[in-house]
């Protein structure tokens, strides 16, 4: 087997099986750039490694040998070689990219004697031995597995023996002396000293590399990110090019455009005279990449150039890492770079508008759960702030929490519903868990393109960085006086990089105009129509703002909680008598021809679906351990006023406690072993018809109301629970019955639907019966999916469900992903049977997989009309809709 591919051998498209650094730095050689030299160990061959427990494959040292060979060839060096030593690095590289979360050695071939000679023939020993105590430092911490606080520790106590403040002051004996230390303190941590065989190095190194695809937190990352665990990494060995010699040398990052807010412009990090990882880890806060332009105007241009001509090549923003030796520049690796929402979407629009991309493309670029981002929260600037400090505004959106000063405490409290802020001096890859847990991230440290920033972006989270009048010490911070300790409450805006003190209120999020531009492009392309979830005329108004196509699911229920409803409500359910019962119907029926009012004014000339009532009554009464308790409460009041006032205390507590120990009767009555399987939906409109008949009969008069002002009214009435067509038939001529009543009083016609939730399984497996009675199908696919699969919703999740999920019984959670398989072939044979009767049945999913990119690809797929989601989700569903025709 070809273990071994030399860069020229490589190309873009051999991603698979040279990872994405490798493929890149291969088709960055063919295209021409200058990259230093080198070979990638193939992706397989990790795989392999892995199937023969942990054993490099056969035949692959000897490939690798004979590829050092050629290197030393092209470079006029040689490997272990005192006079001419050759240096690689041996670089990690998945398929998918990882930022930072696998390992890489920089200066892999140096040893006691070689290092003499890189001093000699450099004419610069203080150069060589720094690039002597990384490798070590590296190695140990990579091979040898210590933990790099060692070295730093070292590294610290030297400088300060020696006075130096920082790195750069540090001088050839110092780095001498560290290195002498480095190599006691390998010995003491690992039980065996840093290999002074240069093969063995490399031999060594390839393992590692390997193996830190299965680091704690590689394998986080992946799981975060929905990265397959097969695919493994490739190793890149590349000969060394030097940042750290000299003050004309440097490392940087570069993107081709800003990743926060997709600004063309060239945006990125240079650090003189250092080594690549100081610049991502954020040891030093870097400079700005205009810098460079005063500094080194000449590999600045070129630098510009580079960038032009990549992101043409790739057709998308690139991030560049890049070393200058020497004012030369050579460029170290390029990918697609990571941005935020925002970013993403002006990105794809200017790239369209450039000739660069086709509409579509720019479609398929969205990552649609990204958006999630772009339509939330941000700092209301009327509001008062307190700002502490500035730092570097590194990942947009705004975030309000309690300070946390490590990541395991930022996971537990966030497990314990608390929201969180990060502040970190600077996080590294460990960290990532936390990151992930808090609701922003604060560095003291780093630059946009540390480690904290890169990831922060990635998910979505807002982030602070390299705010350095901020002091951490311990679990509190300073800035000046001010001291903020762990629990007390931050909040943070990546958008101007403001770090404020206490909590603020956060305010929606509007679509840009460029958002709005790829929006009306979605609109083009797609089939599947949006429409939303709402239950309020608030939601309804905001819904149609993101291109909502109408109401595909409006929740009386949800008006029967208001404070100003919920005690007719009560008093509707705990009636005793048909009258009874009758007068708080009519009390709640203005009520709720106000809602539809609303509702339908804000849809004006658009479809509002609306479901009637739903959920089993005893939702609505409080639950039996309250009242019992109040009524103990009740008895003991009234045990110590019989004491003071006997006559007048004892009569209230007598009314009050009668009350009380009728609402106890009710609710024990209206208990149900299995409510969600119990009296509810139709079953509630077929047992007391009277509530369904005022509902429908608020919803008319409201329609007649907002008829007679000009409102254009559209709607469609859907009945929930439906199992038997028998149901659906007597609930349908309730409704007509109800409608003639009330519009032959308005005396106007007036064209609705009646239609029907399709949520319990025997409904899905007799569609062509039931479309015989319906004019549409809305597929309930939270109450499908928990009948289908026999999923109590409300248990599972906390039960088992993780569990499944985690140990892969299941793919996803099916209450957020369709489980097209199953819950989906209920739908398509539903959708199909019911057409076969009528032919232009209106179809569509409603409920929490109506926002959700995969069960939308679905929809579309069997050919279903629409899609019902919340009113954020609507962009996304939009977009997604689109993406599924393309
Ligand atoms: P990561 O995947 O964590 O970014 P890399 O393999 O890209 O790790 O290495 C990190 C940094 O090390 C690079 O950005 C670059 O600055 C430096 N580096 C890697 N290989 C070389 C090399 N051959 N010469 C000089 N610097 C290198
Ligand atoms: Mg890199
Ligand atoms: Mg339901």
């Amino acid at each position: 087997t070809k273990w071994v591919f030399q860069f020229r051998e490589g190309s873009a498209s051999m991603k698979e099986l040279l990872g994405g650094k490798g493929a890149n730095l291969a088709e960055m050689t063919k295209v021409g750039l200058p990259v230093p030299p080198g070979f990638t160990v193939t992706t397989e061959a990790c795989r392999v490694f892995y199937a023969g427990g942990g054993v490099l494959p056969e035949g692959l040292l000897k490939q690798v040998f004979a590829a050092m060979q050629q290197l030393e060839l092209q470079k006029g060096q040689i490997f272990g070689d005192r006079k001419q030593p050759l240096l690689v690095s041996v670089r990690s590289g998945s398929v998918t990219s990882m930022p930072g979360m696998m390992d890489t050695i920089l200066n892999l071939g140096l040893n006691d004697d070689t290092v003499q000679g890189l001093a000699e023939v450099t004419n610069n020993p203080r150069f060589a031995y720094d690039c002597y105590r990384r490798l070590i430092q590296m190695y140990g911490n990579v091979v040898l597995g210590i933990d790099s606080y060692w070295f730093e520790q070292q590294l610290q106590r030297m400088k300060e023996a020696n006075g130096f403040a920082e790195e750069r002051e540090v001088t050839v004996e110092g780095w001498k002396s560290l290195i002498e230390q480095y190599k006691k303190l390998t010995e003491k941590h690992a039980g065996v000293p840093f290999p002074q065989n240069v093969y063995e190095q490399l031999e060594k190194a390839i393992e590692a590399v390997f193996l830190s695809w299965n680091n704690q937190r590689a394998i986080f990352y992946r799981k975060v990110h929905h990265i397959p665990d097969d695919q493994g990494t490739a190793v890149n060995i590349q000969t060394m090019v030097f940042g750290n010699m000299g003050d004309d040398c440097g490392t940087g990052v570069l993107f081709t455009r800003n990743p926060s807010t997709g600004d063309k412009a060239l945006f990125g990090e240079f650090l003189s005279n250092a080594q690549g990882e100081d610049i991502v880890a954020g040891i030093r806060t870097p400079l700005p990449i205009g810098q460079l332009e005063r500094e080194l105007p000449s590999v600045f241009a070129q630098l510009a150039q580079t960038a032009e001509l990549l992101e043409r090549h790739y057709k998308d923003m690139q991030d560049i890492e890049f070393t200058v030796e020497k004012q030369k520049l050579y460029i170290l690796q390029t990918r697609n770079g990571k941005r935020t929402a925002q970013a993403a979407v002006k990105i794809a629009v200017q790239l369209v508008r450039e000739g660069i991309l086709t509409k579509e493309e720019a479609l398929q670029r969205i990552e649609v759960s990204h958006l999630d981002q772009l339509l939330h929260r941000a700092i209301d600037s009327s509001a008062e702030m307190d700002v502490l400090a500035v730092g570097l505004p590194a990942s947009p959106g705004a975030a309000t929490g309690q300070a946390v000063f490590d990541a395991d405490t930022a996971e537990q409290w966030a497990k314990g519903g608390k929201r969180v802020i990060l502040v970190r001096s600077e996080t590294t890859p460990e960290d990532i868990h936390g990151v992930l847990a808090a609701e922003g991230v604060l560095t003291s440290r780093g630059g946009m393109t540390s480690h904290a920033a890169v990831v922060a972006r990635g998910m979505g989270k807002p982030c602070v960085c390299g705010c350095e009048s901020v002091r951490i010490d311990g679990s509190a911070f300073t800035v000046g006086e001010r001291t903020v300790r762990e629990g007390d409450w931050i909040s943070i805006d990546g958008a101007t990089g403001r770090v404020i003190h206490g909590s603020i209120t956060l305010k929606e999020a509007e679509i840009t105009p460029e958002l709005a531009q790829l929006l009306d492009w979605a609109d083009e392309v797609r089939e599947l129509r949006v429409l939303t979830n709402a239950d309020n005329p608030e939601d309804a108004r905001r819904a149609r703002e993101f291109g909502a196509q109408g109401i595909g699911l409006c929740r009386t229920e949800h008006m029967f909680f208001g404070s100003d409803r919920l005690p007719v409500v009560q008093s509707m359910i705990m009636a005793e008598t048909a009258e009874e019962r009758a007068k708080a119907l009519a009390e709640l029926l203005p009520m709720q021809q106000e809602d539809f009012e609303g509702m339908f004014r804000a849809m004006d000339g658009l479809p509002v679906t609306i479901r009637l009532l739903d959920p089993p009554l005893h939702e609505f009464l409080p639950n039996l351990e309250e009242l019992l308790q109040r009524s103990i409460r009740l008895s003991v009041l009234e045990e110590l006023g019989a004491a003071a006032d006997a006559e007048d205390s004892a009569l209230a507590g007598a009314s009050e406690k009668e009350q009380l120990e009728q609402w106890i009767r009710k609710v024990r009555a209206l208990h149900e072993a299995n409510p969600m399987l119990g009296q509810r939906g139709c079953r509630l409109g077929i047992v007391f018809p009277e509530i369904y008949e005022m509902q429908v009969e608020a919803i008319f008069r409201a329609a007649a109301v907002c008829l007679s002002e000009g409102v254009r009214v559209v709607p469609e009435i859907m009945i929930p629970l439906v199992g038997h067509v028998n149901e659906l038939r007597l609930m349908r001529q309730l409704i007509d019955r109800v409608v003639e009543r009330i519009l032959g009083e308005a005396g106007s016609g007036l064209a609705y639907k009646v239609g029907t939730m399709i949520e319990v399984p025997r409904a899905a497996l007799t569609a062509r019966q039931i479309a015989e009675q319906a004019d549409f199908f809305s597929f309930g696919t939270n109450d499908l999916t928990q009948m289908t699969f026999g999923y109590s919703r409300d248990d599972a999740e906390g039960k088992f469900l993780t569990h499944y999920v985690e140990h892969k019984l299941l793919p996803h959670n099916p209450f957020q992903v369709l489980d097209t398989e199953g819950v989906g072939q209920l739908i398509a044979w539903a959708t199909e049977k019911g057409r076969a009767v009528k032919p232009h049945l209106k179809a569509g999913v409603c409920g929490e997989h109506g926002g959700d990119k995969q069960s939308i690809f679905f929809c579309h797929e069997i050919g279903l009309d629409y899609v019902s989601c919340s009113p954020y989700r609507v962009p996304q569903a939009r977009i997604a809709a689109a993406q599924a025709r393309i």
